[in-house]
């Protein structure tokens, strides 16, 4: 990333021992004998609503209902931003993106902009890699676009994706280094559609390495715009009300189905920590839908953060389980780290906590009592049932999601004790944040501030893109 004059001198010292990052974390002495595979797969922009296992009627994802009737679906898990970059920052580093400053997605459309990842920071990755973890990165970066911003730089073996934010599903002819796809920086040219390819590399890299434990973080850009799906998947969702999202889930769902049909065939599935999620919530512009949650991707409304999530591990975890209770993407890396054993060393600070114990059912209750969310002028705290949302230089609306999940009924001027108690709670956690390192261009701002009042006010959104904009954001 860019942006070192914002370093401190700490962090230049910590700089200069970069390369040590497995010094930063000890191994406790009593490993486990036989750590987990530890698998992260991330969909892009799915909503809510939209899998088989949350409900869906229309779209099919036969794959991903047998991981989550295998392990436990959460109904109440969070990511941390309401859009691509920031989720991905904070998913991987198990905490706060805002620590750090990743905190906006850059200039949008597709490309990663001027965004890219401290270079002190260390991500689940480093921590694995420095653990005899074989790693592999595939898929969608969106973590910047800089030498060191480069996913073989920050922890993984092995990269085989694109680094920009987006692109086409099918090959690009001469493409830019961001929309490529690449095998550690290499250009891998290839035929077909690309969550076919990516599929094929999940299942080729298991084949590669069943033998030692290892961490795959598997980032499909399914089911981010454009709406491009296979000739074959479209015919068979010909009559279908949502026919692309319907032939993209399709496509991801099978390409899941590949991987854990491997993972099965090659006798490590009971031992593989599986987590399934979607970055953010369902987009406005890719058929998607998240139910009877308000608002959508780039909202700091339920149906922006709250997403679909299954954690997997048949070994150690009871399948055919829901639980409710409030969880976070930030507990994905402290969740994996207890799962291998790995003793965190207390330089490395995480946001998240250790599921583990929950869904074991030795605790009860939820992982966590509040989360935040901070997008430049828009921002969100859940403190128990209650959900504050906030809008720089408008106010905030304060819900009780108890009972109204769709965050209409607005008690701000009635439940002032609570209204009061979660605004303090939001502005002690943002005093420990620093300043966004870069912000997002006009016309989003505009359009993402209105949408906010609108909702607020439970009023009409008329335009969800600026007007003059291609709206791939
Ligand atoms: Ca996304």
């Amino acid at each position: 990333m860019k942006y070192i004059f914002h370093l401190s001198i700490f962090s230049l010292l910590f700089l200069a021992c970069k390369g040590e990052a497995s010094q930063q974390v000890q191994t406790e002495s009593n490993p486990e004998q036989n750590p987990p595979n530890i698998i992260v797969i991330v969909a892009d922009d799915a909503g809510y609503a939209d899998f088989g296992f949350m409900g869906c009627k229309d779209l099919e994802t036969p794959n991903i209902d047998n991981l989550a009737n295998n392990g436990t679906i959460f109904t109440d898990a969070h990511v941390t931003a309401s859009v691509c970059a920031p989720s991905r920052a904070g998913l991987l580093t198990g905490k706060y993106q805002q620590r750090f400053g990743f905190e906006a997605n850059g200039t949008g459309y597709g490309g990663s902009g001027d965004i890219g990842l401290s270079d002190d920071v260390v991500t689940m990755a480093d921590v694995f890699k420095a653990h005899k973890y074989k790693t592999i990165a595939l898929g969608k970066w969106h973590l910047g676009g800089t030498e060191t911003d480069h996913p073989n730089e920050r922890g993984f073996d092995e990269f085989y994706g694109f680094i920009g934010g987006g692109r086409s599903y099918f090959p690009i002819k001469n493409p830019s280094y961001e929309h490529m796809l690449q095998q550690n920086g290499k250009q891998v040219v290839f035929d077909g559609y690309l969550t076919d390819v990516l599929g094929d590399r999940s299942v080729a890299f298991v084949e590669e390495n069943k033998n030692q434990p290892f961490f795959m973080y598997l980032a499909y850009n399914a089911v981010h715009t454009p709406l491009e799906a296979k000739e074959s998947d479209l015919e068979k969702y010909k009559d279908a009300p949502r026919q692309y999202l319907a032939a993209m889930t399709w496509s991801l769902d099978e390409n899941i189905g590949k991987l854990l049909k491997k993972l099965e065939q090659s006798g490590i599935l009971d031992n593989t920590l599986i987590f399934f999620m979607s970055d953010n919530g369902g987009a406005h512009n890719n058929q998607s839908s998240n139910g009877i949650l308000k608002g959508w991707k780039g909202n700091e409304f339920e149906g922006g953060h709250r997403v679909p999530f299954i954690v997997s591990w048949p070994s150690k975890i009871k399948g055919n389980q829901t639980f409710n209770g409030l969880a976070s993407s930030l507990d994905i890396f402290t969740t994996s780290l207890a799962a291998a054993g790995i003793k965190k060393d207390g330089t490395l600070e995480l946001d998240g906590v250790n599921l583990l114990p929950y869904l074991t059912h030795e605790k009860t209750g939820n992982p966590h009592d509040k989360l935040f969310w901070r997008k430049l002028e828009e921002s969100a705290a859940r403190v128990g049932d209650y959900k504050l949302v906030r809008l720089e230089n408008f106010g905030s609306t304060l819900y009780n999601l108890s009972n109204d999940i769709g965050e209409t009924k607005n008690l701000s001027q009635t439940d002032s004790l609570d209204y009061n108690r979660l605004q303090n709670e939001f502005n002690r956690w943002e005093s420990k944040m620093i300043d966004p390192l870069w912000g997002e261009e006009k016309p989003w701002m505009d359009v993402t501030y209105y949408i906010h009042k609108q909702l607020m006010q439970n009023k009409e959104v008329l335009y969800k893109a600026p007007p003059d904009k291609d709206d791939q954001q």
